[in-house]
């Protein structure tokens, strides 16, 4: 239902007018466009209280199973038009602003970005949040409100320079702090046993860290229907003396001891492999679990009044990869220790309740922790832990016998490390991949031990993005004409997308999807311009490239490509090419080395072919600093080609690909991820596949067969690429990009860059000829525009509700 207050503009201008001169004590002409954010995101966030409120009545009132989405990332990004937009308010605040001489986006471009995430993992939680709250779903949160997000990144002489992402310098609008829901979490200290009259075990924990974990909630707004979820971010805080019942406590006064507690909510890590063995990530995995399921217990008690044998008629949880997987050990502990179930009962009740995705098959991303330091940590914890595998070990040994030669590479404790994806899926009762190929790897090889045991659990859920951000925000160009021609339905109902298709050969339309492209393009080419004082042509093929930097993701596939057209307009400078801009916009992780090379590669051959007179207006490349969502936001609705080249079978689904497809861009793409199920659904002839498959990588990699020296040697375009970085002709110095030069040679080329080098220019070439019929390319577009309904996260929330969560809308 869309029922909701309206608002007039004369509403918010006397509220704006009233609220700066209160909280500024000025009158509203003479306020900064901080000031008017600040005041404008005070009153929505009043408009937002009262319907949160009331939702939480009635979630109450009505008995609803809820759902908890654990995440260690959300990456929200920005809430202010967001939020706007879902109240009802944004057509309004704008005439109010523009009344009032001011600008509405240049206001809302003073919010920080929320960057509580590394990229699509910590964004495919923000997306689902915001399905779930606009489908009147109840499902929220549980993250950390981490003191510092990803790194801010700048660019200077070509590098990558990480400054910290100091977010809460201001304070933050949408955030509440609920001392009153505060949980204390412990660390380190023994554990005692005693046996109770009734011959159960009793454990009684000394000399524990105790640290306080209070929650900030922040609210999700659904769509214009008086739905607003919570997300609850907890923060770290030493407990004060007089919170605490021992003078024992009292030393967590101490400021160092203080500090190395605020530490637990620091800052978010970087994704990286070098992360193995970190005990403060440990500790903020704890510190999330712990503090979330004591929290979800208590509401359950304070809300349903039923024993807790019924928790999984009213609780689900979802953890997202196996960073929240304490939260099974930690429900264990509460049960037996706090609530005096026995194990075989508490196995029974936690194993109901959680639901794991996996976001990834590479081997380096699979999470262990040595024991030492996790028994050392949580001596608790780790009793369980080794409680659940020695049973599982042993049902294994019994029920299975054709596995018990498996056993070492099942177990949950094994070589002594704890394998968190294993416990993920023991404690379990549904395990999904994020796009239907990588699910089928799942099964059928990386997880097909696990598989072969327990089919039952595994399912398919392929990502999603919200629509409502990815399209109606932020293109709002394109969001008008879409309803002109097929009606508003498809803002509640994205699958209707696909009324476009009967437009899809009307020229004049196309014209108009043609112009609107145009139209952002300049948008985005005026950005660029303000950001980096280059002139970039509108006209030309804006080609993209935006996602963290990886070796998988192979942006130096696509730099390679580039020193090859700037070769050929070298060798021949009449070459009749389309014009074309790259793109790029990515963060590699501080330790990552060659990741930062890459960055610099990209920003060195970008300098040298920007400033090259021969090249005229042919080729021009930018990489945009800093790659957050904002940034996202500001490329997405320009883009004419959406790379997506990730070596086939590591990209477990991508969203990026999505998003841009949503937004009319055609995919160049491998058959990987999510981009196999794009294809399903444009048909090869309108996206421009190339390279190896995902099948065809994995046999490599099982079998050998593949030789790079043998590509280096025999293929001229590769070897003049290659020999650049080795003898220096982009650096200043001869040896700048050896680096990357003997990675590749030596390392026999893990990603087959070099094997997908030639496939992918035959698909670049394929795209210039392309491009060169605006009626053919916009066609194209138009298809990939209407069948990108399937991708809205809406769709994804729906099945998980049918097939994992089974909650129940509001009403
Ligand atoms: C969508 C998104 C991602 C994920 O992009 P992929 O191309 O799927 O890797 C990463 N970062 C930001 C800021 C995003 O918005």
């Amino acid at each position: 239902m869309t029922t909701h207050t309206s608002y007039s503009a004369e509403w918010i201008k006397n509220r704006m007018t009233e609220t700066v001169f209160k909280q500024f004590g000025k009158t509203i002409k003479h306020a900064t466009n901080k000031e008017l954010y600040f005041a404008l995101a005070g009153i929505v966030s009043n408009e937002i209280r009262q319907k949160w409120q009331e939702t939480n009545k009635r979630y109450k009132e009505e008995s609803n199973k809820q759902l908890y989405y654990l995440s260690m990332e959300f990456l929200i990004g920005r809430l202010l038009r967001n939020n706007l937009l879902n109240c009802g308010l944004l057509q309004v605040t704008e005439e109010a602003m523009e009344e009032l001489g001011f600008i509405l986006d240049e206001i809302l471009e003073e919010e920080e970005d929320a960057g509580l995430g590394n990229g699509g993992l910590g964004r495919l939680a923000a997306c689902f949040l915001d399905s779930l709250a606009s489908l009147n779903y109840p499902g929220h949160g549980f993250g950390i409100r981490y003191r510092y997000g990803l790194f801010e990144q700048r660019i200077i002489h070509g590098n990558q320079v990480e400054l910290p992402d100091n977010w809460l310098t201001e304070p933050y609008p949408w955030e509440t702090r609920r001392e009153d829901e505060a949980i204390i979490v412990q660390f380190h200290g023994n554990v005692q046993m005693f046996k109770r009259n009734d011959g159960t075990l009793e454990f009684k924990y000394e000399n524990t860290d105790k640290v306080l974990a209070v929650p900030y909630d922040v609210p999700i707004v659904g769509y214009q229907n008086n739905t607003v979820n919570t997300l609850r971010l907890w923060s770290a805080e030493p407990i004060y003396y007089d919170q605490v019942d021992s003078l024992d406590d009292m030393f967590f006064r101490d400021l160092n001891h203080q500090h190395s507690i605020e530490q637990i909510s620091g800052f978010l890590y970087p994704d990286d492999s070098s992360l193995e063995g970190k005990e403060l990530r440990l500790k903020q995995q704890y510190f999330l679990t712990s503090a979330t399921i004591q929290s979800i217990i208590k509401q359950f008690k304070k809300n349903y009044r039923l024993p807790l044998t019924r928790l999984h008629e009213k609780v689900v949880i979802q953890i997202n990869d196996t960073h929240p997987t304490l939260a099974i050990p930690e429900l264990m502990r509460i049960l037996m220790d706090e609530e005096r179930f026995g194990w075989e009962e508490a196995w029974e009740i936690t194993t109901k309740v959680f639901a794991y995705t996996n976001h990834t098959i590479m081997e380096e991303a699979l999470e262990t922790w040595p024991i030492d330091l996790f028994k050392n940590l949580l001596p608790r914890i780790y009793m369980i832990v080794h409680e659940i595998n020695e049973r599982f070990c042993k049902r294994l040994w019994f029920d299975y016998p054709e596995m018990r030669e498996k056993i070492p590479s099942m177990a949950v404790i094994a070589y002594d490390k704890i394998h968190m994806a294993r416990l993920a899926i023991v404690g379990s009762f549904s395990v999904n991949g994020v796009a239907k190929l990588h699910t089928n790897i799942l099964k059928n090889k990386v997880m097909n031990d696990f598989y072969k045991i327990e089919p039952h659990k595994f399912n398919n859920k392929t990502n999603g993005i919200t629509h409502r951000r990815w399209l109606l925000q932020i293109n709002p160009k394109l969001s008008n004409l879409i309803s002109e021609l097929i009606g508003n339905q498809w803002i509640q109902r994205p699958k209707q997308l696909i009324h476009l298709l009967k437009h899809s050969k009307d020229e004049a339309i196309l014209e108009k999807f043609h112009l609107v492209k145009q139209e952002n393009k300049l948008a985005l080419a005026r950005y660029i311009y303000d950001q980096t004082g280059i002139k970039v042509d509108e006209k030309s093929i804006f080609d993209v490239h935006i996602k963290r930097l990886h070796e998988y993701k192979r942006q130096l596939l696509n730099v390679f490509h580039i020193i090859y057209l700037y070769h050929e307009l070298k060798d021949n400078p009449n070459l009749n090419i389309t014009p074309r801009t790259f793109i790029f916009g990515a963060k590699a992780a501080p330790g990552y080395h060659i990741a930062k090379e890459i960055i610099k590669l990209i920003n060195t051959v970008a300098t040298k072919v920007n400033n090259d007179p021969e090249i005229k207006d042919k080729l021009k490349i930018i990489f945009l600093e800093n790659y957050n969502v904002s940034l996202a936001e500001k490329i997405i609705p320009a883009a004419d080609i959406s790379e997506q080249i990730s070596t086939a079978s590591k990209e477990a689904s991508g969203t990026g690909n999505m998003k841009m497809m949503m937004n009319g861009a055609l995919t160049l793409g491998t058959l990987d991820g999510a981009n196999v199920e794009i294809c399903e659904l444009v048909g090869k002839e309108n996206m421009f596949i190339f390279g190896l498959t995902a099948e065809e990588v994995l046999r490599y990699y099982e079998h050998g067969g593949y030789d790079a020296r043998d590509i280096y040697n025999t293929d001229d375009r590769i070897r003049r690429v290659m020999d650049m970085l080795n003898y220096g002709e982009f650096g200043k110095q001869v040896i700048e990009f050896k680096d990357i030069y003997y990675h590749i040679l030596f390392h026999n080329d893990p990603y087959f860059v070099l094997k997908d080098f030639e496939p992918y220019l035959e698909a670049h070439e394929l795209i210039d000829q392309t491009y060169r019929d605006k009626m053919v390319w916009t066609h194209k577009s138009v298809i990939n525009i209407a069948h990108s309904g399937k991708f809205s996260s809406d769709q994804t929330i729906q099945e998980y509700v049918n097939d994992i969560w089974k909650i129940k809308r509001l009403q």
